[in-house]
């Protein structure tokens, strides 16, 4: 059996590990990008973490695995009907399809956004806005300095609160004593990490406040200029606009409507054994099933689907997919985080240390352990120079 796997994240590296640790047969993993990149490292990433350690190749990962094979290239379309997935001039036929595609950014037509906002959501985006970053707090010594983030969902709080930590380490080494930092969030619903709880909603925001971070709530970005942000028809002075807010499923499918059902919030239909259409599965972010857009969820999918089709190819009872209860881990600055499970919460310290084991252990399950260990350091220690 030959299992084409598209897409080099979380649920694509693992669903190819799986099916090797299994040995079913030969498996290719197909990726536009050469290295994996864990979204959860972008704030570190982003306030002095080493970039080019947090990316780790997709051929290091798969050194050991022989029957993986790893290709570099971009899924252009599919042929159901002859089992071939098309990456430009070259396809590659299946007996198995597993798309782990992911998801973008979606600026939601802001005027102005594609020009002048900053992303976070690919290694590219994340070294850009770290070079802005340093360039205007380090090397531009102005006292004033506003940035402004939007979007309060985990990604946006993440953020803030680590541009906040950040922002005061490089101003105290490098600014004049009057230097002044604003970050402001920005958040459309009534609270922040609105998918969540209304604790995390409540700790989020107090340490949030704590670190003097301004948060508005209820409130929409219009446009974006260079120098300023129009928010509920007022302008806001800056010159650093951060996108962490929605984002949208990958286009591919959407492009392929005679295969996949894309539901109104752009996710993509799947019988209850997570396949698309015949001998196509999707799993990951794509998906329209409950708690996805997790990297705790991909990597579930990803162990789901690999024994679904062992079991498949050995003609054992198959069974649909549950989602498992998931930790939420939602770290703020410095030593801090909030984590609940199961309607249990903890929050500062404590919080930080669950949170540092979670990072680990999803790094655990698609890399080495010793691979895993330095992704985790190159996470926590600052190896550029303040
Ligand atoms: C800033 C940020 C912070 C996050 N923090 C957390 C967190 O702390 N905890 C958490 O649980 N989740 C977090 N998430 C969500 C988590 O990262 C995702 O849920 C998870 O990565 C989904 O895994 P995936 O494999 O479906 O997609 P991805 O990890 O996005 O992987 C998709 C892969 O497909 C490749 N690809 C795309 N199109 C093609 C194509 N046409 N051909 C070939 N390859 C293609 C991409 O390059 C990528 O390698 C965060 C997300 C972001 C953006």
């Amino acid at each position: 059996m030959h299992t084409v796997v598209i897409g080099g994240g979380f649920a694509g590296i693992k669903t190819a590990l799986e099916l090797s640790r299994q040995q079913c047969g030969r498996v290719t993993l197909i990726s536009n990008r050469p290295s994996f990149f864990h979204h959860g490292a972008v704030s570190a990433a982003i306030t002095g973490g080493d970039i080019a350690q947090m990316a780790i190749s997709l051929d290091d990962i798969f050194a050991t695995h022989s029957d993986v094979k790893v290709v570099h290239a971009t899924l252009t379309s599919i042929d159901p009907d002859r089992k071939l997935a098309v990456c430009g001039h070259a396809s590659y036929q299946y007996d198995t399809l597993v798309m782990a595609l992911g998801s973008e950014s979606d600026y939601s037509g802001i005027a102005g956004s594609h020009e002048h906002m900053f992303g976070a959501r690919n290694i590219e985006q994340v070294r850009r806005f770290h070079d802005h970053l340093h360039a205007t707090l380090v090397e531009d010594h102005h006292v004033e300095r506003s940035y402004v983030i939007v979007g309060g969902g985990e990604t946006g709080v993440e953020l803030a609160g680590a541009l906040r930590s950040y922002a005061d380490e490089l101003a105290k080494a490098h600014i004049t004593r009057r230097a002044k930092v604003h970050i402001t969030l920005v958040e459309a619903q009534s609270r922040l990490v609105p998918r969540h709880s209304h604790q995390a909603s409540y700790h989020v925001a107090k340490r949030l406040k704590a670190l003097g971070v301004d948060v508005l709530l209820n409130t929409r970005v219009e446009r974006v200029d260079d120098e300023f942000v129009t928010i509920d028809k007022r302008k806001l002075p800056t010159e650093t606009v951060l996108w962490a807010a929605g984002v949208r499923n990958n286009p591919f499918y959407l492009k392929h409507p005679q295969y996949f059902e894309v539901l109104s919030d752009g996710r993509v239909s799947v019988n209850p054994y997570l396949e698309a259409y015949r001998d196509i599965y999707v799993i990951g972010d794509n998906i329209d099933v409950k708690d996805a857009g997790r990297a705790r969820s991909a990597l579930d999918m990803a162990v789901y689907i690999a024994d679904h089709l062992v079991r498949n190819v050995a003609s054992r009872p198959l069974y649909p997919y549950r989602p498992s209860a998931s930790l939420i881990c939602i770290p703020i600055g410095a030593h801090w985080a909030y984590a609940e499970c199961l309607g249990i919460y903890v929050t500062g310290k404590l919080g930080s240390y669950v949170h540092r084991r979670a990072v680990r252990r999803s790094y655990l399950q698609i890399m080495p352990r010793a691979m895993a260990d330095m992704a985790v350091a190159s996470q926590t220690t600052k190896t550029r120079n303040l």
